[in-house]
């Protein structure tokens, strides 16, 4: 399933390094190379689905699994809200230019460590 020239199927495959943070059968976890938070990592499905725009009924588990991944790597990363709901974290998807997306492998942004804006730019 994957794509010749996918860079994210290469780093899936090992052929690009990546700074592993986490891995299952399905997922895959890495540091992005460029951090835009002092926390930036990337979760990726290994299978090769383009993005959210042709995201298909039979991926709705996988999505979910990925959230649920997202979630345990942000709590170990320390970045859990507290019970004052202080702390936290990002989690976004770029779906096409407008929003963005630069890769076309459907990856998870999981971005904390500082304070961050809304709306985003
Ligand atoms: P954008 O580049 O605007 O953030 P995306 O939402 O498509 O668009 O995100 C792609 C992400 O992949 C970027 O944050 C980029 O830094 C990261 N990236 C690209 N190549 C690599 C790589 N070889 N290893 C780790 N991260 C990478």
């Amino acid at each position: 399933m994957e794509h010749e020239s996918c860079i994210f199927c290469k780093i899936v495959k090992g052929e690009i390094p990546s700074k592993k943070v986490y891995e299952d059968e399905s997922v895959y976890a890495f540091h992005d190379i460029n951090p835009v938070a002092p926390v930036h990592i990337l979760i990726i499905p290994k299978k090769h689905i383009f993005g959210i725009q042709e995201l298909e009924e039979r991926d709705e588990c996988l999505v979910g699994h990925m959230f649920y991944v997202a979630k345990k790597i942000a709590q170990e990363q320390g970045l859990a809200p507290d019970e004052s709901l202080n702390g936290g974290y990002r989690l976004v998807f770029n779906v096409g230019k407008d929003a963005g997306q630069s890769v076309f492998h459907l990856h998870l942004h999981l971005i904390g460590g500082r304070a961050m804006g809304w709306p985003p730019g």
